[in-house]
């Protein structure tokens, strides 16, 4: 192993490795020596010979005189560019130390000293395991002893490192892997102090866990920490935070998902200047510390997602999105971590590869979600919640076969509130089932209430209902107390769910019971064909965005097709939703899709309007159908 000196112009810049060798160097010199010993040497020989040899010589003597001035800039290059990065390795305020196979240091930079107070000269030779906090030694060399990626790039690791005065440091290092480099031939820790700084030596902050032990990046703890210290050096240092959500990861299946997280981080890290941070957040995010504004921040964010385009893993392409935000000096890092939260919420609707920074607007509506969140607790108690039912007709029988139950809010002040928004509220709590079960008795005792009435219900199902194993007991329970026959009930679900083996037990379980089981939204998930044939389902409900401009699209209509195909391959009926207009209406007849639910039949519907037989019993479908009572949906 070549430690960088003043002397040696062939040892690389890591990642960067000299192309030019010793031989090569030599080679144009050498070249001409030859020639002149070859003229020497053929002085004595006959006249024509020599004569011969001289004129070779003239005219090999220009380009091998070319070639040696090439070989010789080329060398000079070298030079400059070894010295440069001697220069840099000694300059740097930040540590570089290098390490041989068996993790003995062989150099450490003179940064080394303010940051452990030890003497460079004195490293070399001692074993790396001697200076790392024996809790974090397992993590740190288990990198350390792992392949490399093809850019010889391993992973950022923190530990803590024993100072010359027995203190710790809490130091992060970029590990690349130069060991099979042989102008390098070694392990290149690029280390930074991640010691929140104005702190000084604080025992019980070492003894925190502060690093993620998957990536052996600062946690969160860590990064609350040292947004403190940089709000501490007042308003006039501008910092910013990146939250950083990437998506894909965990398909790579739970033994690769922790190789995948570990590329990612180097990727991740890659991408960043020495001045900004990268950490670990809660929920598995990524938080990046910025040393800029809130646009540098942005800038950041972009390079971020781009730069996943380019880590190929077992788990497929991976993606993401970021929310940003400006850390003032008056906001707590609770706080400010807060709205980086909110930033990507709003990002993360609009899409994968958004960037979005918080602002008051995205305050507002955090503070419309937690009142509703909060008034919505007591809905059911004080009557606001009611149920009204939408038609699914059957176009070749010409009746309604079904309805579906869709939950309504009447906020006493708010006015109405879309289910889209208030139900993504409830099923972030175990309210959802509560909810889930009362529309289940309701929607069941009003259908059976029905007078000459055949109807089928269908209820919307969340995957929180589902997953708290009260799903059969209640479905049984809204079926005895009605009296509806389990074959007029039939369960949404949607199509993620559905992935879900234990969901899949329940819905067995239902089937037996003789209910129905539909895949709502279809389409809009994996739709895959092969997963579905082993699914316990019986109907699919094509999700509405096929029918955008279907009318003017002939794509569209080929897909509005092929759900129809795919709903016949499988020997399931498929019900298309939000019908809306007459033209979509006669454009799904003529392809032969049967079963259609829309404004272009009814509106949702009050209970009272179902009992009073006010709707679309037996529509005359056709393009003259009348539209179903205008009820607001
Ligand atoms: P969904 O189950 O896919 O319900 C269909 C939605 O499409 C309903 O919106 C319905 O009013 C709307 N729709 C019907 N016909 C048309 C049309 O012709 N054009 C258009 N543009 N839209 C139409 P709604 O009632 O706002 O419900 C939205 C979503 O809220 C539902 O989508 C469902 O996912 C959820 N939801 C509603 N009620 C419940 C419930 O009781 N429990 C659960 N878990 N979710 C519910
Ligand atoms: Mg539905
Ligand atoms: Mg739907």
């Amino acid at each position: 192993m070549r430690a960088p000196d003043d002397h040696d112009v062939t040892t690389a810049a890591p990642g960067q490795p000299l192309a030019a060798s010793p031989s090569g160097r030599a080679a144009a010199p050498a070249s001409i020596l030859a020639l002149v010993a070859v003229v020497l040497g053929t002085w004595s020989a006959p006249a024509p010979a020599r004569l011969l040899c001289l004129g070779g010589a003239a005219v090999l003597a220009p380009a091998l005189f070319a070639l040696w001035r090439r070989q010789a800039r080329l060398a000079g290059a070298l030079r400059t560019s070894r010295a440069q990065f001697t220069a840099l390795v000694r300059s740097s305020a930040d540590p570089v130390v290098l390490l041989d196979d068996s993790l003995r240091v062989t150099f450490a930079s003179p940064a080394i000293a303010a940051l452990l107070g030890r003497d460079p000269a004195e490293l070399p030779g001692l074993p790396l395991a001697h200076a790392v906090h024996q809790d974090d030694r397992r993590t740190l060399f288990a990198t350390l002893r792992t392949q490399a990626d093809d850019h010889g790039e391993l992973a950022v690791r923190t530990a803590r490192i024993r100072t010359g005065d027995g203190g710790w440091r809490l130091v992060q290092a970029t590990v690349r892997d130069l060991r099979a480099d042989p102008e390098v031939g070694a392990l290149v820790l690029f280390c930074s102090d991640v010691t929140a700084r104005r702190e000084g030596p604080d025992p019980e902050l070492l003894e925190l866990a502060l690093t993620d032990p998957v990536t052996g990046l600062p946690n969160r703890s860590a990064l609350v920490r040292r947004l403190a210290a940089v709000q501490r050096q007042g308003p006039a240092h501008r910092a910013s935070l990146v939250l950083l959500s990437v998506d894909g990861a965990a398909s790579a299946g739970p033994g690769a998902e922790t190789a995948v997280l570990r590329a990612l981080t180097s990727r991740l890290a890659r991408e960043l200047r020495g001045e900004d941070w990268l950490t670990r957040g809660k929920d598995g995010d990524f938080v990046v510390l910025v040393d800029g504004g809130v646009a540098d921040a942005e800038v950041v964010a972009a390079r971020l997602i781009a730069t996943l385009r380019w880590l190929a893993t077992p788990a497929g392409r991976l993606t993401a999105t970021a929310g940003v935000t400006g850390l003032a000096a008056d906001v707590d890092p609770g706080e400010a971590l807060r709205r980086a939260d909110l930033a990507l919420h709003s990002a993360r609707t609009a899409g994968a590869g958004s960037v979005h920074r918080f602002d008051d607007a995205l305050r507002s509506a955090e503070d419309r979600r937690s009142a509703l969140s909060t008034d919505l607790a007591g809905a059911l108690a004080r009557g606001e919640l009611r149920l009204v039912f939408q038609p699914v007709v059957d176009v070749v029988l010409q009746r309604t076969v079904s309805v579906e139950a869709l939950l309504r809010w009447r906020h006493p002040e708010l006015g109405d509130v879309s289910p889209q928004e208030f139900v993504p509220l409830a099923e972030e709590s175990p309210l959802i089932t509560e909810l889930s079960r009362w529309v289940l008795r309701e929607a069941c005792a009003t259908v059976a209430g029905l007078p000459g009435e055949e109807l089928a219900v269908a209820v919307n199902v969340s995957a929180r209902h589902v997953h708290s194993g009260e799903l059969v007991a209640d479905v049984v329970a809204a079926l005895g107390t009605s009296g509806l026959p389990a074959s007029r009930l039939v369960v949404e679900l949607t199509e993620s769910m559905l992935l879900d083996s234990h969901v899949a037990d329940e819905l067995q379980t239902l089937r037996g019971l003789g209910v129905r089981i539909a895949v709502d939204d279809f389409g809009t998930g994996w739709s895959s064909l092969a997963y579905l044939a082993g699914m316990p389902v019986d109907l699919l409900k094509m999700d509405q965005h096929f029918l955008a401009d279907v009318e003017h699209d002939p794509q569209r209509r080929a897909l509005c097709r092929g759900v129809l195909q795919l709903g016949t391959s499988l020997g399931l009926p498929v019900v298309v939703e939000g019908v809306t207009t007459t033209g979509q209406l006669a454009l799904l007849r003529d392809m032969g899709h049967r079963y259609l639910q829309g404004y272009a039949f009814a509106r949702p519907l009050e209970a009272g309007q179902l009992a009073d037989g006010g709707w679309p019993t037996a529509v005359a479908v056709g393009l003259d159908a009348p539209a179903g009572p205008a009820v607001p949906s």
